[in-house]
């Protein structure tokens, strides 16, 4: 055993099961059914990681590393405690920590080694401690803007893109220069700053709203920072993990700015989320909308056989999903065919309504994606909107001059009848207005989410709604 252990056989091993692991983990958690399941076998992956590298034969002494487990877990267990709502600032702080022990790492992989490394270790190397440090701050903004401690509002001037691009590029050749002259130690302090630096500028031009998509972004750097670090270290594991992780993060940033049908330049640099003039200026608005009590409401709901729900940030807002659940169950045990329509970047962050929704027992294949409801919508009694609104709004569909034209919608206009509960008449995230809350066959529900859901449920529960 202990020969097996000297050379590093069973670290090996140990670490092959942990990659494997990681990768059964994604695989996992492409499905609400099985997404347990995924955080389990990542959980069982980083313990099996840490295991392994606790067993090398390298280390010399465990006083530093017990330091270092017990500073890292009294800062973890707080941060795995956080309210569902601050998820994605929670997200880009475990980012920034992650992209500062990268550069850490790199930075002293620097002094020990590059008056004999080769040139593909220093590019290696310098790549990681630039990623790394324009991830840390850039993480740290990103967190800072969603936990509203900085401006939300995107802050731009002219000519921001070129200043930006310049300070990269001087970091790009202050490491060329670096690599050419491994000797020359005291240019690494500066490309960290310039870097760093970097970070906090590319941030600042992007609004707080548009956080997420820039936090899975971040994500796919501190991965690529990491795959680096691997091969620096000659890790395998850390090469897969990192490889991974860049890998996913992309996809999922892809994947939102499609669902929001925007570019990733405009995601990075349209400086999205300032106050939009669309629709009819304010006092020129001669249109009305009807509005309905929980008792009315209730009645209708009740008289439907088919009633699709779609879930938006508000419910989140609101804490609202335990409510929807009681709704559900009430509607269902009256024999309505209930369904949840999900759109894709509903809420503020990816699976925002799907983790919710389970989080309240609401049954998974009662979920349905924006595509599979979309075709149910038009045989639909009732689409009752929660706390949604952009991804509801039909000028996505039909006004080419919209901030969202193009963006895919829940069809809700396409039922019967459309009740939505918003406390008022704000925008959303887009900042514009809703045409859909003009139109004949809907019907306002103002209050807060929760508060409204509950009055409904107590009419059906009290009520003579048969
Ligand atoms: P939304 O368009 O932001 O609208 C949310 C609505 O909820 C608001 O109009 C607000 O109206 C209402 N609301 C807020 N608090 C409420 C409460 N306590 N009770 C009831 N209603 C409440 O949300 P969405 O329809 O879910 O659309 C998401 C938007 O975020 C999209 O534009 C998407 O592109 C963007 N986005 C999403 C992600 C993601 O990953 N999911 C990432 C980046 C951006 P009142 O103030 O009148 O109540």
């Amino acid at each position: 055993m202990s020969s097996l252990l000297h050379s590093g056989v069973i670290i090996e091993v140990v670490y092959l099961i942990a990659t494997a692991l990681f990768i059964v983990s994604l695989k996992l958690m492409n499905s609400p059914r099985t997404a347990r399941h995924g955080v389990w076998a990542g959980e069982l992956g980083m313990l099996l990681a840490i295991a392994g590298t606790l067993l090398s034969h390298g280390i010399v002494d465990y006083k530093w590393i017990a330091i270092a487990l017990v500073l890292g877990s009294i800062i973890g267990v707080p941060l795995g405690m956080v309210h569902m709502t601050a998820v994605p600032q929670r997200t880009a702080l475990s980012h920034a920590f992650g992209a500062l022990c990268v550069t850490l790492v790199g930075v002293s992989e620097f002094y020990l080694r590059s008056a004999t490394a080769p040139v593909f270790l220093l590019s290696v190397l310098s790549l990681e401690v630039i990623l790394g440090s324009l991830t840390f701050t850039g993480s740290l903004m990103a967190a800072g803007k969603l936990q509203e401690l900085l401006p939300q509002r995107p802050i731009t001037y002219k000519g921001q893109n070129l200043v930006n691009l310049a300070v990269l590029a001087l970091a790009v050749v202050l490491a060329l220069h670096f690599i050419l002259h491994p000797s020359q130690l005291h240019v690494i302090p500066l490309m960290v700053a310039i870097s760093l630096l970097f970070g906090v500028l590319m941030i600042i031009p992007i609004g707080g709203a548009d956080m997420p998509t820039v936090i899975s972004l971040l994500n796919s750097y501190a991965g690529l920072s990491a795959a680096a670090m691997g091969f620096v270290l000659q890790s395998k594991l850390l090469i897969v993990a990192g490889a991974l992780d860049g890998a996913s993060g992309l996809i999922l940033s892809i994947n939102m700015s499609k669902a929001m049908n925007r570019s990733f330049t405009n995601v990075l640099f349209g400086a999205f989320g300032q106050e939009q003039s669309s629709g009819p200026a304010a006092g020129d608005d001669t249109r009305t909308v009807r509005s309905a009590t929980a008792e009315e409401a209730a009645a209708i709901l009740s008289a439907a056989s088919k009633v699709v729900i779609v879930p938006g940030y508000g419910m989140a807002v609101a804490q609202a999903q335990h409510k929807v659940r009681e709704l559900y169950d009430a509607l269902s045990k009256r024999g309505v065919d209930v369904k949840f329509g999900i759109h894709p970047v509903a809420g503020r962050m990816p699976g925002h309504m799907n983790v919710l929704l389970a989080e309240a027992d609401i049954p998974y294949d009662k979920l349905l994606d924006m595509d599979e409801i979309n075709g149910e919508f038009s045989q639909t009694d009732v689409a009752l909107v929660i706390g949604a609104n952009d991804v509801t709004n039909p000028a996505a569909r039909t006004d080419p001059g919209s901030p969202i034209f193009g963006m895919p919608i829940l069809d809700v206009d396409k039922a019967r009848t459309v009740m939505v509960i918003k406390r008022g008449m704000s925008p959303g995230f887009a900042g514009i207005d809703n045409p859909l809350y003009y139109l004949d066959g809907t019907l306002m529900l103002f209050g807060d989410a929760k508060a409204f859901v509950g009055s409904i449920v107590r009419e059906l529960a009290g009520g003579n709604h048969s």
